[in-house]
């Protein structure tokens, strides 16, 4: 049964139809999420199209994913040097989604203990600098992590904060299982088809190697399909699905 909560806004298309994410009509996309690795398994696809239709992007990275706990397997790295491992491979991933970086340098795994207004005003500088005409973010409450849920709440009340006028589209990606998300959100409000641009998915993902080779080697190897990881290499391959949520409507954390 479809959620009767008021931070989730009405569906736009009265036929219930995902509208595509067509890059040629952005100025700019900023995408605002907390890890190293968040941008390319969430958007790197969506940035990808960006990219080829000359569209401006930047990632946000609200910290350096430096408390994770993978460290490569076998390891090659440890907790000391894993801010810069991260790093690193954030780099490497960036510019294969030709996709322009910056460090917010909040603290990994503590963001829901910062001043969200504090967090929405530096987002909202970045913003501004950009003109960015789209914002993506995770869904605040379906964000699964504490910090997703953080700063998805901080990028809506950064919106929320600009003048109607200039204010960005957002675009939220929930996470979790699609069956129980579709039953409590309804179906997605946009859908990048994001087949045409996988490779370089697949390449920035590859790039967060200390996170992400684990993952490859199943893929790639004789490991046999199982339903789940089908389904998440379809989802992870397919199409990059975005709620559209309205900056002066309460988020699930307020
Ligand atoms: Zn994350």
């Amino acid at each position: 049964m479809p959620s009767e909560n008021p931070a989730i806004p009405p569906k736009k298309d009265a036929h219930g139809l995902m509208a595509p994410f067509d890059a040629t009509q952005e100025r700019a996309v900023l995408v605002v999420l907390p890890h190293p690795d968040d941008e390319s398994f969430a958007t790197g696809g969506t940035l990808a199209l960006c990219a080829e239709a000359g569209v401006r992007t930047m990632y946000l990275c609200g910290t350096y994913g430096d408390m994770g706990r993978r460290m490569g397997k076998p390891a090659f790295t440890n907790r000391e040097a894993l801010r810069d491992v991260r790093t690193i491979e954030l780099k490497e991933a960036c510019a294969v989604l030709k996709c322009e970086l910056r460090f917010m340098g909040l603290r990994d795994k503590c963001i829901e203990f910062e001043d969200p207004a504090e967090v929405a005003a530096r987002v909202r500088e970045v913003i501004m600098e950009l003109d960015a005409s789209t914002v993506i973010t995770y869904y605040p409450g379906h964000g699964v992590h504490p910090d997703h849920d953080a700063l998805g709440h901080a990028t809506v009340l950064a919106v929320r904060g600009m003048p109607a006028a200039s204010r960005p589209r957002i675009l939220a990606a929930a996470v979790g299982n699609p069956e129980a998300l579709l039953e409590e959100l309804g179906e997605p409000d946009v859908a990048a088809d994001i087949r045409p641009v996988v490779a370089t998915k697949m390449g920035a993902l590859k790039a967060h190697r200390s996170q992400t080779e684990v993952m490859f080697t199943h893929f790639e190897g004789d490991a046999p399909e199982d339903a789940q990881s089908r389904n998440f290499s379809e989802r992870l391959t397919r199409s990059e699905n975005y709620y559209v949520l309205a900056p002066d409507q309460p988020t699930l954390l307020e």
